[in-house]
């Protein structure tokens, strides 16, 4: 049994392809499970094959480049000026593709909606003070979840297009990259193991608007 992902946001270059709808459903890549929990390029698809349940078939112009299973503690930040990205092809909201592509991903849907009803922080804000880390826990996680633009590492930044980034689900709060009192330098951090692995939905060649 194959997995089919359809609606996912392009790529710049897969926009100026310009499919018809005929075309979108016809071009399609497979990619594949590896023994870590990554989906690796496999091949174009091909309908008179059968796959397996480790292959996933998305379309030719997604941005989507499979989900990364995270084990460890991970510290990342917000992309500034995500709140106006193109919506992904066929979405209304970010954590609805997130819902479909994990559900595919795990089959496990119960969990899936767990999973995105919390905040992957571990609620608190960081940020640096020459090169000190104060850590702020009085911001406790505040409004609903969402599928939040997220880079690895500490430091909230705008992103060339094209770059890779991930979408974690994260409360409204945690989502914003500067606070009342003006601290923009914030980062979070978050605690995984391997029976509580954080999924992260990886978008490549990103295309963010102006
Ligand atoms: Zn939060």
């Amino acid at each position: 049994m194959d997995k089919k992902i359809t609606k996912l946001s392009y790529t710049p270059q897969g926009e100026k392809l310009k499919l018809t709808e005929k075309q979108e459903e016809e071009l399609l890549i497979v990619y594949s499970e590896n023994e870590k929990g990554f989906l690796e390029f496999k091949e174009f698809y091909n309908p008179e094959i059968t796959y397996s349940k480790n292959d996933f078939i998305i379309p030719i112009r997604s941005v989507y480049g499979g989900i990364a299973g995270i084990e460890e503690n991970i510290t990342f930040a917000n992309i500034i000026g995500s709140t106006d990205d193109p919506k992904p092809f066929g979405y209304t909201v970010w954590l609805d593709l997130m819902q479909d592509a994990l559900i595919e991903f795990l089959g496990d849907k119960t969990y899936v909606e767990f999973y995105l009803g919390n905040c992957v922080t571990d609620k608190k804000f960081y940020y640096k003070d020459s090169d000190t880390e104060i850590i702020d826990d009085s911001k406790h996680c505040k409004g609903v979840i969402v599928g939040g633009h997220i880079i690895s590492g500490d430091t909230p930044s705008e992103i060339a297009q094209g770059s890779t980034v991930y979408l974690l689900p994260i409360c409204n709060k945690h989502n914003g990259w500067y606070d009342r009192k003006g601290i923009v330098k914030k980062y979070m951090k978050a605690t995984a193991s391997q029976d509580n692995p954080i999924y992260a939905i990886i978008l490549n060649n990103y295309f963010q608007k102006e």
